[in-house]
């Protein structure tokens, strides 16, 4: 492994002079280095044939580059041009030939790739929980869940300025259309992720059973024993349900699971027989009740008064009316541990209202759950079960930042068969940055 001498020891500060543009992507790649995703890489891609330059190295210097901001090969120049900082840097035509290399490799080459990037963040991963003592907890309104796992899939659209493969029109432009797999204890960071045309559908049970599986795989075994998985939208297939009820029923294995489920004709009469007092406040970040000003409320901002203030939503769960309720069990087809709960909040003001909603004036979410109905403390209130689920805002987050390291402009051109994705290097890289540099260095 490469590291220039004057790196040793290395301090970090603000400011000074005489800077080095991009010196910041000296640290990234160290921690390439120290995790041992630069060696592992090179045993994964190596070959017979001599090489001037290790192609892990090559990969990884790339992961790096395009975590600083390069969007085409070519951008890799801002590392070549810096041999004095980075020692050999391989040339812009060997960054292109290694990665010819790699997708001739086809899943061969994709699954070593694959491994080596899970065996950086199972040496990662331990170094933080020998730090802290644990992985950190699923943070959940004012409280944390220690010693779970928690798994969030989502769909992103990413855009595409130029004519890249599997790029294609769709419901916000032209681009991709990913499906995501990231770790929330270790703050968003990737797991696994699945690049798609941009016209792939959002709910695709095929695809988030390829996912939840590959992510699972990228979880350290230690960490595996006790898992969350939450999928927002209409997330709920019968297919993807089934699927986490089996993980869920294995022998010495705990997972909870919330996915998004949709408001249809059952599901309406349900919420039309709920008796008002069964709507219990939801909590906000904070553990408080989520309320705002009434619009006749008096000007003192921090008043007490009672009729200043509307609760602003309510949780309650459905599960009696579904599968009880006068059309008899609705939920036959689904495993008999999983709850439905809807929630309902006052809408903004020009929100879009489908008539049932603009019937009553609340707008509903539903989702479902295999939270066991008999856990005591906190973790048992619906408050916090709406919680458990909401916070897969937190995905939308960690997309956000992916979208700003790199994740939104790919590589000038992606392999087929397999497609190997630097994104997810980058990523990954750029997020061991974030999480385990205290640790590593
Ligand atoms: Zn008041």
């Amino acid at each position: 492994m490469q590291v220039t001498g004057w790196s040793r020891g290395l301090e970090v500060s603000g400011g000074g002079q005489g800077v080095v543009s991009h010196a910041g992507l000296v640290l990234l790649r160290q921690l390439a280095d120290k995790t041992g995703l630069t060696g592992g890489l090179s045993r994964a891609l190596a070959t017979p044939r001599f090489l001037v330059h290790d192609r892990g190295r090559v990969t990884a210097d790339l992961a790096c580059a395009i975590a600083d901001g390069a969007r085409v090969i070519s951008d890799f120049r801002v590392m070549t041009d810096q041999q004095k900082l980075f020692g050999p840097v391989a040339s812009v035509p060997t960054a292109w030939r290694t990665l010819k290399e790699i997708a001739r490799g086809g899943t061969r080459a994709d699954r070593r790739v694959t491994a080596a990037v899970a065996t950086a963040r199972r040496l990662a991963w331990a170094q933080v929980a020998a730090r802290h003592g644990a992985l950190p907890g699923v943070r959940l309104a004012d409280r944390t869940l220690a010693g779970v796992t928690c798994i969030r899939l989502d769909a992103t659209v990413t855009f595409a300025h130029s004519d890249k493969e599997l790029a294609e029109a769709n419901f916000k432009g032209y681009g991709h259309h990913p499906l995501l797999a990231v770790c929330d204890n270790t703050g968003g960071e990737p797991l696994a992720w699945m690049l798609r045309r941009g016209s792939a559908g959002s709910n695709t049970a095929a695809d988030h059973l390829q996912l939840l599986d590959a992510a699972i795989a990228a979880i350290p075994p230690g960490f595996r024993r006790k898992l969350m998985v939450t999928c927002d939208g209409a997330g709920a297939s019968h297919a993807l349900v089934k699927r986490l009820d089996e993980l869920a029923a294995r022998r010495g294995y705990e997972l909870t699971y919330s996915v998004g489920w949709a408001l249809a004709e059952r599901e309406r009469t349900a919420l039309q027989l709920v008796p008002g007092q069964a709507w219990q406040a939801a909590i906000d970040g904070r553990g408080e009740v989520r309320e705002r000003r009434a619009d006749d409320a008096c000007a003192n901002l921090s008043c007490a008064h009672r009729a200043c203030w509307i609760e602003e939503a309510h949780v309650t769960e459905l599960t009696g009316l579904l599968r009880c309720g006068p059309g008899g069990d609705q939920l036959r087809a689904w495993p008999a541990t999983m709850r439905v709960f809807a929630r309902r909040e006052r809408p903004h003001p020009g929100a879009q209202l489908t008539l049932f909603e603009a019937g009553d004036g609340w707008r509903y979410s539903l989702w479902a759950t295999n939270r066991p109905a008999d856990t005591r403390g906190w973790l048992g209130q619906a408050a916090y079960i709406d919680v458990a689920h909401r916070v897969q805002a937190r995905v939308e987050d960690a997309i956000r930042t992916g979208k700003d390291a790199g994740l939104g402009h790919f590589p000038s051109f992606i392999f087929s068969s397999p497609v190997v994705d630097l994104s997810d290097l980058r990523v990954c890289v750029v997020d061991t940055v974030v999480h385990g540099l205290p640790a590593v260095a």
